[in-house]
Order: C-alpha cells, then structure tokens, then sequence
C-alpha cells in the first residue's frame, strides 16, 4: 500500500573540511557560486594550490592552467587518483599534467594554510588562490537527527527506501545496496539521476531496484574519459589502443584473471554502451580489443 506521507531526502554530499590552521582561508567548490568566486580569482599568472589530487582537483588544475594559472597539486598518495585508476593510468595522468606545466607534489600533506599559501611542514607553497578538494562527506545530518540508520552515507535498501518506510533517498547522500555490488555510495551525476528515478518509483510502488553500474566522466587537457564500472585496487588494468595519443580502452579485471569489473574509453566514442555490458563477464583479457 502507498504510504500517505512520503520523504526524499536529496541532500547530497559537501565538501570534506580539513582540521588544519587557516583552512577557512580555502575555496571549496561544491556550489554554483563556490565556482564563480573561484573563477574569478583565474587570473593569468596567479599561483592556484589544490590541497588533494582526486577528479575536482584536478579538473580545476585543468582548468586554472589553461587560464594561465601557476598550478600546484599537493597530494597526499603515491600518485593522484591511484586507488581508483591504478599505477599505470594514474602515473599516466600525472605526467600529462606534467607536461602541461601542473606541479604535482605527492606523498605531501598540507599541514596549515596562511596569507602566503600553503603550509606543507616548514615548507611554504606560495599561492594566491588555494582549493580545498580533499573530497566530500555525504550531508547525513538531518536523517540521523530522524533516527535514520546512517553509515558511510543514508542506509538504504535496493528500492533506496531507508530505514523508515516512508522515506527514501537518493544520490550522494544514498548508503543504498546495489543488487549486484552490494552496499554502495556513489559520488556521480549519472547515478544522482538515476536514483532519483528509481526513488520515483518506488514511492509510487512500481518495480525497480538499483541494478545499475556506476558511470562517470571527466575531461582534463587530452584526456577526455568515460569510466563505466567498480573496480578496486586489487583489479589489474588491461589497455588496448594508443595510451600517448589519449585515445583508449582500459579494462579492470579481478583478482580471479577473468571477470571484468570496469572499464574506461577515453578519447574513443560511443562505445560506453559496450562496455557496461562486458561488466560482471568473464574474458580471456587476451581477446579484449578497442572496441568501436
Ligand atoms: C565541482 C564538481 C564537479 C563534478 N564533476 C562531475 C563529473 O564530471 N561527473 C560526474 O558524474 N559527477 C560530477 N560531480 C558530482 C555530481 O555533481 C554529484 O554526484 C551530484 O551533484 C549529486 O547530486 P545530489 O542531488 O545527490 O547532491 P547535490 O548536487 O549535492 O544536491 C544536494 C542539495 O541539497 C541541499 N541540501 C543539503 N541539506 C539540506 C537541507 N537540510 N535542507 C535543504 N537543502 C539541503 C544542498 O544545498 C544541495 O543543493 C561533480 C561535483 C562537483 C562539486
């Protein structure tokens, strides 16, 4: 029966703070006028620091030095975006932006933030503009004070129906349990969308479950991807295509050799499609291709 009061809670996710001195001296982006406060700081020549290295980090890195912006990244891992892309891939990133002039700093902690710039240790990293980007933590605070059963984000079932039957969620703030991947939160605007569908449905009692790969895109100088899948960091990579053209396939296959769990075209297109329906089969990566 369809309950007589219904909530969707959308409250998406904000941008993870640091408990370092003077970190309110940041930018953050998260919202439309995060962005235009930040853009108007782009003059050519001034010094941009990004305190984190992950997809926002490095999209405005992008971005900044295209606009003729000094960038430094300071990044606290071996490599920019490791755990998701992997050695090669990430390495592979890092030495574009290289090659575009993007200092990138790793295995460096930012420890302060003054007038000057950013504070790694003793060591100042000059900057006019700083960018907080350490990436975001789900907005859960109002369903924890209604009681919700709250984890890495709001816990919810595969029809995204929380731990109150009358409420639902949807998006970055969703906990919600995938019917293929299990308990799961995802930070992208596809799966927002989505989800939002589904929670429609749901509400409404009509089928549906949250079935669905995760999909996301990015674009930084060559390097123009679309990544359809779950990998983790235990997956090896597999790429077919021409890595220093920017113009490939790149698939993760689990730790068993065979299945695959993601894969990634960049700067080749319309085969997204393909792709996710490689996802969850099992392959000899031999045989893999570029697809197309
Ligand atoms: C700079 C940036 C670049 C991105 N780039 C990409 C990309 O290239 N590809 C991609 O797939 N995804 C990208 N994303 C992620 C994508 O934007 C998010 O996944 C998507 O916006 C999530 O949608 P949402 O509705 O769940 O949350 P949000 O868009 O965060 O919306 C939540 C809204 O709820 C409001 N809210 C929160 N709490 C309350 C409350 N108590 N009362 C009232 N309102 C409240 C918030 O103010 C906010 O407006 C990017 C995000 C950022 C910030």
């Amino acid at each position: 029966m369809r309950p007589s009061r219904t909530t969707l809670l959308a409250t998406g996710a904000t941008p993870r703070e640091l408990d370092i001195p003077g970190v309110d001296r940041t930018h953050k982006l998260r919202t439309r006028a995060d962005e235009e406060k930040l853009k108007a700081t782009f003059e050519p020549g001034a010094r941009l620091v990004t305190i984190g290295g992950g997809w926002i980090a490095l999209e405005v890195a992008a971005s900044a030095r295209e606009a003729g912006l000094d960038v430094t990244v300071l990044e606290r891992s071996k490599l920019p975006l490791v755990s998701v892309l992997g050695p090669e891939l990430a390495e592979h990133l890092k030495k574009l932006h290289e090659s575009h002039g993007v200092d990138i700093r790793t295995e460096t902690e930012a420890t302060g933030v003054t007038d000057d710039g950013v504070l790694v240790g003793d060591e100042l990293v000059p900057a006019e503009v700083i960018l907080l980007a350490a990436g975001v933590t789900p907005s859960t605070e109002l369903a924890a004070a209604a009681g919700l059963g709250v984890q890495d984000g709001i816990i919810a079932d595969p029809q995204l129906r929380t731990t109150d039957p009358n409420i639902w969620v949807a998006g970055d703030a969703a906990y919600a349990t995938n019917t293929v991947l299990g308990p799961l939160r995802v930070e992208h605007w596809d799966n927002a969308i989505r989800q939002g569908k589904l929670a429609a449905r749901s509400i409404l009692g009509q089928e549906g479950a949250y079935d669905w790969q995760p999909y996301f895109y990015t674009d930084q100088f060559e390097f123009s991807m679309e990544y359809v899948g779950h990998s983790s960091p235990d997956d090896s990579v597999v790429i077919r295509g021409d890595l220093d053209k920017n113009a490939f396939i790149a698939y993760w296959i689990a730790p068993d050799g065979h299945t695959i769990t993601a894969g990634m075209n960049v700067g080749i297109w319309d085969v997204n499609d393909q792709l996710r329906e490689l996802i969850g089969t099992t392959v000899d990566p031999e045989q893999l291709t570029v697809l197309g």
